[in-house]
């Protein structure tokens, strides 16, 4: 079940946060620790989106290939640093497309948005709730997948000026209850505040005076590390974190 990673802190090199730590996100795409729900690598793309000072929409990098044997993006993350990223890896849940639009980070704006689960009776389960959305929104899926709807039925949302936190907690409440027995870890930043769920997912936090790491699993052995109980809602800037039960 894909693991993703959000970062908010002091500029650090893309390969420092993503690639060198023990159990960084490259590890967990060959060598997960937490999987739930199926699957036993990651290996179905990832992408990473990563903020600049120079423009308030994130840069973003999304491919199909493994993130252990991306030669590209290894040279990329040596010389490209950011104080906020949005990273997953990725398992496709079965039925759904391996294309490199069905990886998260999903974006919009300011916004970066990662999915980590899976919709439980997918598709019909959120047929309904699709269908109540603008047309040019299914139009403008990313891909085929559960995790593009609930992309669109956030990025709704953020369109309408529900804040990020509320954004997320209203359509997990949507979801489970068209589809309860879903796994819906979501993730969601504009490189300034960054809001998570834990809902039948790992989810762990590291806050140091370097900034917060949001992570499904620990990416080192650092004893920082706080694992999230189930059913949370993580809000938090590159100084703080609150949670709160949803
Ligand atoms: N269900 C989503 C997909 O297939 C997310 C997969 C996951 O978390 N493993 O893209």
């Amino acid at each position: 079940m894909c693991r993703h990673l959000g970062y908010l802190g002091r500029e650090i090199l893309l390969g420092e946060l993503l690639l060198l730590p023990p159990r960084s996100l490259m590890r967990q795409s060959w060598a997960p620790e937490d999987m739930r729900g199926g699957g036993t690598v990651n290996a179905d793309g990832f992408g990473v989106g990563w903020y600049t000072p120079t423009r308030p929409e994130p840069t973003r990098y999304r491919t199909v290939r493994p993130l252990w044997s991306d030669t590209v993006f290894a040279s990329l993350a040596g010389t490209t640093s950011s104080g906020a990223v949005l990273a997953a890896v990725r398992s496709a849940t079965v039925g759904m497309p391996v294309v490199e639009t069905a990886n998260a980070p999903f974006t919009d704006g300011e916004w970066l948005f990662s999915h980590n689960g899976r919709v439980d009776g997918w598709p019909v389960s959120l047929a309904g709730l699709a269908a109540r959305l603008p047309t040019v929104d299914l139009m403008t899926l990313d891909a085929p997948t559960d995790s593009a709807v609930l992309w669109a039925l956030v990025r709704d949302r953020l369109r309408a000026g529900v804040p990020p936190g509320d954004a997320l907690a209203e359509v997990v409440a949507e979801v489970d209850a068209a589809a309860p027995r879903s796994r819906l870890n979501l993730m969601l930043t504009n490189g300034r505040q960054l809001a998570a769920t834990t809902w039948d997912h790992a989810l762990s936090v590291r806050h140091t005076g370097d900034g917060v790491l949001v992570s499904s699993e620990p990416i080192d052995d650092s004893p920082d590390w706080t694992a999230l109980s189930d059913k949370q809602l993580v809000l938090a800037t590159e100084s703080t974190v609150d949670t709160e039960s949803l």
